[in-house]
This record gives structure tokens, sequence and C-alpha cells, in this order.
């Protein structure tokens, strides 16, 4: 680091505001489509986006316009308690994009808050605060999304307004559904869903939300259809279900504009956020009329919506419809997706490659078992960036290199960076290999 900006950041910020790169940690000055430059003037290729949000990738000149535009009116801010055009504007898009019949959407500053909303909407409607959650989801940091999150290291808190009863993750490498067929595992996914609703519950549950790529989770999933054939049991007692799709919405699984839609089943409400103001925060939930005007007081987020944060988000949407970015990000993540496995095959450390689309994530393990290997995990992630690529970390042991670059990433580009994690891989998986 060119100052003592980290020094700067330990001293005054919480301990559990980490960064990545440890003592050498970067600051990101400056941004260009899918590249960014560091106070040292290193220049790297993104395929992290500021976790999945720079969606459009940096410094697009439709959304400075557009920003500018409303920056020069000089109302940055009015409040819902006055129309904001931009916000209902960007509603109407969204309600209509949404699949969900006549919706309703509410604006919120971040993910969180969306499934603070949404959770709030449903256990009011269903006059119960008994949810479904899945474990290795992340929801959120405050109390109720909290209670969802069923991530050791993302529970900062066991205090929650909620009684969570859990149902397993899509995990396919370790657990109870380890080595199952896809039909195997939705059957015995439903079979889970039936038991739990009959020992862990007093019946009248709210909700069952769920991630379709669980993000925080390293990018595991279950197979298609398994969130459709959960509803149906759901739909028996009348729950509902949340979709989460703060990291799988806008095209960015590439075959579908929203995760849920690999699930033959229509969400009851859905929450949104990262992406859609590529970097401004905007968040919400969209989802049914009777479910949203379920809350029984005023409620209002000063923030949420605000024009400013619209402006770029019917920007960023427009973008995304115009330039058809789900039929690139499913062309480009295939290049991606096809290179990983290929490289997989004949890596004794890569368990696993999995995701779709440009939500693409690997696997860790000591070679020839399922165990985590947080170790090499740390040695493949430092590796990339020594060679100009960022990536992202996660997963429930912290062994999975996760990947959301932008929905913009040229097939080019994505050859580049594929190089440079093969690279990467081969480096650390050397010694394996001697
Ligand atoms: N839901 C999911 C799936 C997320 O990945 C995140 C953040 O990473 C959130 C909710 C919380 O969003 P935010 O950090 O904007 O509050």
């Amino acid at each position: 680091m060119t100052d003592d900006l980290l020094a700067r950041h330990r001293a005054v910020l919480p301990s559990w505001v980490t960064t990545y790169y440890g003592d050498d940690a970067i600051e990101l000055v400056s941004g260009s489509g899918r590249r960014v430059t560091d106070g040292s003037g290193r220049t790297y290729l993104d395929f992290f986006g500021g976790v999945l949000t720079t969606m459009l990738g940096h410094d697009i000149p439709e959304v400075r316009e557009a920003v500018e535009r409303q920056l020069a009116t000089g109302i940055v801010h009015s409040s819902t308690l006055y129309l904001i055009r931009q916000q209902v504007e960007l509603a109407e898009k969204i309600a209509r994009l949404s699949g969900i019949p006549d919706a309703r959407v509410f604006f919120t500053n971040s993910g969180t808050e969306a499934n603070e909303a949404a959770l709030l909407c449903a256990t009011n409607h269903r006059r119960s605060h008994q949810i479904l959650a899945i474990r290795n989801s992340y929801h959120g940091r405050t109390f109720g999304a909290m209670a969802v999150t069923g991530h050791r290291s993302w529970s900062a808190s066991g205090l929650s307004p909620l009684t969570v009863s859990w149902l397993p993750s899509g995990d396919r490498l370790r657990g109870r559904m380890a080595g199952l067929s896809d039909a195997e595992h939705v059957d015995a996914a439903v079979e889970d869903l039936r038991e739990v609703l009959a020992t862990t519950t007093a019946g009248d549950v709210a909700a069952l939300i769920a991630e379709p790529i669980q993000g925080v989770g390293g990018f595991v999933h279950g197979p298609d259809g398994l969130l459709g054939a959960l509803k149906k049991e759901l739909d028996n007692h009348g729950i509902l279900l949340i979709s989460d799709e703060v990291q799988t919405g806008w095209g960015r699984t590439g075959d579908h504009f929203w995760g849920y839609q690999a699930h033959d089943v229509v969400p009851d409400l859905i929450t949104f956020a990262k992406g859609i103001g590529n970097g401004f925060a905007l968040a919400g939930v969209v989802g049914r009329a009777d479910l949203l005007n379920a809350v029984p007081g005023t409620s209002f987020s000063t923030f949420g919506g605000n024009p400013v944060a619209t402006a770029a988000g019917n920007a960023v949407l427009d973008y995304v419809l115009s330039h058809d970015l789900q039929a690139n990000a499913r062309r480009v993540g295939t290049i991606l997706l096809d290179g990983l496995r290929a490289a997989a095959a004949d890596s004794p450390i890569v368990a696993e490659v999995r995701g779709r689309g440009l939500m693409i994530a690997f696997e860790l393990t000591r070679p020839g078992t399922t165990e985590p290997d947080p170790a090499a995990t740390l040695r493949v992630f430092d590796e990339c960036r020594k060679r100009g690529l960022l990536v992202g970390k996660g997963g429930l042991y912290g062994n999975v290199i996760r990947m959301g670059p932008p929905l913009t990433l040229t097939e080019e580009e994505a050859r580049e960076g594929l190089d440079i994690l093969v690279a990467a891989i081969r480096e650390i998986d050397k010694p394996e290999r001697a």
C-alpha cells in the first residue's frame, strides 16, 4: 500500500470488517468495464464485481449519465411522501419481469432489508413467526435475516425474532444429499420437508426462504425443479415461498432471468439487491399484492428507492434487457465452466466445479478426499491476484473460489481469466502432481 490506509482502516473500523489479501489489502481507485486499478497502479481483470454487484462493469456511460441527469435536477432525495417518477417506473418494470401476477414492489437499501421486508410480509400474512430456511444459506446481517442464515461464520448472534426449522442444502460432496442422482435428491428433500414440518414445527409455518443458488455458501445448489417440488408440499399447508434472488437475479444464471425459473415454480415473494444498482444502494422485494399489503402499520424506508438509486436502477435494467446480457452470461459463462471443468478433470485438488451462467465456483479439497482445503484455496486465490485476476472466496469451509464477473464480460476476457485460473490451480496442485 502506498499509505497507511490499511492501518487506519483497522484502527477505526470494527475487527469483523475484514478485507481480502490480509496485510496486502488493496484499494480500488479507478475502474473501466471489467478492469480495476489499485492504489499502486496495478490493473486487474475483475471477476468478482464487488461481490456480484457491479453487474454491468465499472464506469458505464448509460448509468453515469442517468445519475448525472438526476443530480442535475437538484433532487437527490425526496422520500416516498412525494411521488418519485424513477421509482414508479422501475417498480413497473420489476413487477412485469417478476412473473408474479399483479405484483407490488417495495424498495430498500440492501438485500438484508429486502429479506426483512419479505419476512415481515410473510409472517404478517400467515400470522406466524415460523420460517423454514436452508442450511448453508446467507440472507443478511440483521436479526431476522441472520436468523434464517445457516452459515456459522455469518451467524453473529443467536438472538432471533423467528422460530426457524432447517432443510438440507444441495451440497453434493458431503452430507445427506451426497452421491444422490437429481431425482433421488428431489425425493429425499421433499421427504425431509415432510418430516421437518411434522416434527419441528407447529404446522402453521409462514414461509420457506431459499436462494436458488447459495451465494456466500459457495454457489451450492440443488437440482433443477427442487424448489417446485418443495413448493407442492408447501402448498398443502399454505406455506409461502420467498426466493432470495440477491445474487441470482437479472439474468446472471444465463439460462434464466431469475434463479427460481429453473425450478418450475413461481415464488410468492422475490427479494433483489446487488446488481440492479450496479453499485448504487438499491434493493427490494417484489411479490403478491395481498402479501405486500399485509403489513398492518405504516412502513417506510427513508432512502429506499430514492431518485438517484432508482435512476441508476432504470438505466441498469434497460441496459441488461437491451443488450441481452442474460444470453451473454450463458455464452461467456459456458467458456469458463467448460474450461474449468476440463482443468478440474486432471487436477487432484479441484473436487467440483459448479454454478451456471456467470455465477461460477470451484471447490478445493485434499487430493482424493472431500476434506475441505482452505489453505490451498487461499493460495489459489492469492495466485490469481498475483497474475492479475480478482476472484472471491466463500463456502461453509472457506474452500470455494467464487466468481461473479460483470454480465458484460467478453469472450476474450473470459479466456484471459480462464488462463489465469488454470495457471493458478496448476501452480498450487504442482506438489500433488510431482
Ligand atoms: N441475500 C443474499 C443471497 C446475499 O448474497 C446477500 C449479500 O451478500 C444478502 C442477502 C444481503 O445483502 P446486503 O449485503 O445488501 O444487505
